[in-house]
């Protein structure tokens, strides 16, 4: 055999064993899902390969036939599903996404209000000095929304008074960007948005993690709350392919439109547009019937880590309103460590910084909290029987120091009465399995 074919196989090994390691382990990443065959299925077409810059009907190339015709189910899908008037299914990512929106509404040198990351913010909203999209890429200054530890929110009243305050001082801030990485309870827009409206911002919410959750309505909706514009990511709660999406209103569209493509994409990963589609019909399907068993399943899983000994964030109000559960685990370690303690269990979960980490000279390679999201394991059908489980494995490794083998034994024979993807019209082959079609 040549030396080739044998990276060749090697590569494909590789894969195999991802997919095994998977189907055998607990898929706790807050960002993660795991999609349906039909997903799987549109993101292995022919697609993949094409090209069709711009618009459906005014595209760039020819062979866009039947490409337009699925771009254009998608934009109508997620019309439907978030009852708005313009939605853009171009934009590669959800940083992309973000992007599209800074090009469309600011210029380089202008100022953003948005959560610093050990708020919850992302780094695509970052600061030029952290390496951050908005600053390094697009040239904004950044401000922070004022934030309350206690509630885990963006506190209301202390923004109003920033953003007087800077403006006194001549700093007028252009684009407001609500949404974040660690979003435990829906964010005070309405209370702020017109406010925000009328200082002259444009008001954008990321929803890249809870954008499944709005579709299946459990969680805040940006739009009629007084968001100009939702940007997401489509892989996160919402369970589709890697990719973006941008929902806002006609006044806005050519805008953003133009801000996409030329501005960001030349092409857009149409086999990526195909699976959004997909995916898309999935949750008007079944939307809420998963979202609220996900709000279910992560309240769940938060009170049994508590009770079982962890601090988890948000008690003050309930621990979480989404997929995701925050804990601070300074008293057993830090977080880099036991992620990796965790991982060696075949439990996978997040390090993340607290609020008050960079104070306390804790950093993201070691910050004093775990992050965890149960979007997917709901996905594989997990209840909230299943999150006591789950809590409990956890819980032997960081609280009880058991030992990590014998915990991953038990992982592993958990984790083979849930191998199908639920929320879906065709659960014909298994959530992890690997799909050859060489
Ligand atoms: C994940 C995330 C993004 C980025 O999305 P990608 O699809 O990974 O590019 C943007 N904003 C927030 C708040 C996120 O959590």
């Amino acid at each position: 055999m040549s030396a080739n074919k044998k990276l060749y196989d090697e590569i494909f090994r590789l894969l195999y064993e991802h997919h095994k390691w998977f189907s055998e382990s607990l898929p706790l990443i807050a960002s993660e899902n795991v999609p349906s065959p039909g997903v799987r299925e549109a993101l292995a077409s022919d697609l993949g390969n094409r090209y069709a810059e711009g618009w459906p009907g005014e595209r760039v190339y020819a062979g866009c036939t039947y490409i337009d015709q699925i771009e254009l189910l998608a934009i109508e899908t997620a019309k439907r599903l978030f009852s708005c008037e313009f939605v853009d299914v171009r934009p590669v990512s959800g940083v992309c996404a973000n992007l599209a929106i800074y090009t469309a509404f600011t210029l380089p040198g202008d100022y953003m209000i948005c959560l610093s990351i050990p708020c919850g913010g992302h780094i695509s909203t970052g600061k030029m000095e952290l390496g951050g999209t908005a600053g390094a890429v697009h040239g904004l200054k950044i401000e922070y929304f004022p934030f309350n530890y206690e509630e885990m929110n963006i506190d209301v009243d202390l923004t109003k008074k920033k953003v007087e305050e800077l403006e006194k001082n001549g700093v007028k801030i252009k684009l407001a960007m609500f949404g974040g990485s660690v979003l435990l309870f829906p964010q005070p827009l309405k209370e702020l948005a017109s406010f925000l409206k009328e200082k002259g911002m444009f008001v954008c919410y990321d929803a890249a993690h809870v954008i499944g959750l709005v579709a299946g309505k459990q969680f805040q909706d940006p739009l009629r709350e007084g968001a100009d514009a939702v940007t997401c990511s489509t892989h996160k709660t919402l369970f589709g392919p890697q990719g973006g999406m941008i929902m806002s209103y006609e006044k806005f569209a050519e805008k953003i439109k133009k801000a996409v493509f030329p501005g960001n994409v030349s092409n857009h990963h149409l086999h990526s547009v195909a699976a959004k589609a997909i995916a898309l019909t999935e949750m008007l399907e079944f939307g809420e019937e998963y979202a609220a068993q996900i709000v279910k399943n992560s309240k769940a899983f938060a009170e049994a880590l508590a009770e079982k000994g962890l601090k988890v964030l948000g008690e003050k109000n309930g621990f979480t309103k989404s997929h995701v559960v925050l804990v601070d685990i300074t008293k057993y370690g830090l977080g880099g460590d036991l992620e990796r303690k965790l991982e060696k269990a075949n439990i996978i979960c997040n390090r993340n910084l607290l609020p008050w980490d960079i104070k306390e000279g804790r950093h993201f390679a070691n910050p004093g909290g775990l992050r965890f999201g149960v979007s997917e394991v709901t996905r594989l059908g997990m209840k909230e029987n299943e999150m006591k489980e789950i809590a409990g494995f956890i819980t032997d490794i960081i609280v009880r120091n058991k030992d990590v083998e014998e915990v991953k034994k038990k992982v592993i024979e958990f984790r083979k009465g849930y191998q199908k993807v639920h929320f879906c019209f065709e659960p014909t082959r298994g959530a992890h399995e690997y799909i050859r079609i060489r």
